[in-house]
């Protein structure tokens, strides 16, 4: 039984009954390289379930810049050994339980980034396969409302968005320019400005209240970028944001324009760099995969509030893979770039 996109409960239960065959369909490489390494396995290993994980078969996965990075060898020295089955986000469906595991059983519906620290020892065998196996506390329940598609799309982008803008500080009343605000994870951090709820923790809080959202795109995304809830879209093409009046307390920069950002904060202010050379005062960091974020997450996300944005050219069927990569490498995606069905 094929867990698609449009599974109901009563699929998943007969996805989590279904036996785990030994082998399985992934994409992998035995070789850094560009997007032509990767090749169709259709005999791969289904990954074993060691203490505290879970087996979870993909019904859709998506690809994110540090996929393509890590596959061009830019991080050999701390990467795990070859062959590598590349894809950190993951939705699907629980089919087997390891030892040690207490909150999830077969048939859940999850989604998460399924390696904690993706550019230190990331796991060899990741999403873009029928099966993976993750760690429960990686993991969350599949937000409601949402299916695989969206789902998968959103654990690396949206952690990196919270946990960018909470580094960086910013709080109810503060400004946000986010640079790259029509990408994987700036479409994610343009949506900071819903007020905040009672019921969530300090944390998630602090994200979701801030007073100025303006964000950096091209002509065509502009109006994009307003329906996020940006108040002001600077089209780079015709406007530099360095050469503008305005100052923010925040700059979350997603291009890789440190040089440029630190312009235009105000003085106490900070810039959070997620790629590319780093000016001070502005700071890098990198994303840690965390259920219990997402979690947290997950009202945002089942209210409507924060919404996925998936490319409108995916997504991609999983013998497409090469495709997306592809595509995802021109630097020009609208939002996620899923896989699915897988
Ligand atoms: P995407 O591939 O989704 O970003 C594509 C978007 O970037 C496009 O919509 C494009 O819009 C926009 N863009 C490109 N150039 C510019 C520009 N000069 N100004 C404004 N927008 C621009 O990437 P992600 O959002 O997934 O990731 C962004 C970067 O952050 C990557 O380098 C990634 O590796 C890194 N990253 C780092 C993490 C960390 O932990 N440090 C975690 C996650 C990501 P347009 O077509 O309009 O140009």
């Amino acid at each position: 039984v094929a867990a698609s996109a449009s599974a109901s409960p009563a699929m998943a239960a007969a996805v989590a009954a279904a036996e785990v065959p030994a082998a399985m369909k992934a994409w992998a490489y035995g070789a850094y390289g560009d997007a032509g390494v990767l090749k169709l396995d259709e005999a791969a290993a289904v990954p074993a379930v060691g203490e505290g994980q879970v087996l979870v078969k993909v019904a859709a996965a998506a690809l994110n810049p540090v996929d393509a990075k890590r596959r061009a060898g830019k991080f050999q020295a701390t990467d795990s050994p070859l062959p590598t089955v590349p894809g950190y986000d993951v939705a699907g469906v629980v089919v087997k339980v390891g030892g040690g595991v207490k909150g999830l059983k077969e048939g859940d519906e999850v989604y998460g980034m399924i390696s904690e620290k993706p550019l230190d020892g990331p796991k060899q065998s990741g999403s873009l396969a029928e099966y993976t196996a993750v760690e429960e506390r990686l993991l969350a329940p599949k937000p409601k409302g949402l299916d695989f598609a969206q789902a998968a799309g959103l654990p690396l982008a949206i952690l990196t968005a919270n946990e960018g803008l909470e580094r960086a500080g910013l709080a109810a009343g503060k400004s946000v320019l986010v640079l790259g605000g029509a990408g994987g994870v700036g479409s994610l951090a343009i949506q900071v400005r819903h007020r905040r709820s009672p019921l969530l923790a300090a944390a998630v809080l602090k994200v979701y209240g801030a007073s100025k959202v303006a964000a950096t795109a091209s002509t065509k995304k502009i109006e994009l970028l307003k329906s996020l809830g940006a108040d002001v879209a600077i089209d780079y093409t015709k406007e530099n944001f360095d050469e503008l009046p305005d100052k923010y307390d925040v700059v979350f920069d997603a291009v890789g324009q440190g040089d440029k950002a630190v312009k235009v904060v105000k003085e106490g202010g900070s810039v959070v760099v997620l790629t590319g050379a780093v000016t001070p005062p502005g700071f890098r960091f990198v994303v840690t995969s965390n259920g219990s974020t997402l979690e947290k997450l997950n009202p945002y996300l089942e209210s409507g509030k924060v919404k996925p944005l998936i490319d409108p050219t995916g997504p991609f069927p999983f013998s497409q893979v090469v495709e997306a990569f592809s595509y995802l490498e021109t630097g020009r995606a609208t939002g996620k770039v899923v896989i699915s069905p897988v």
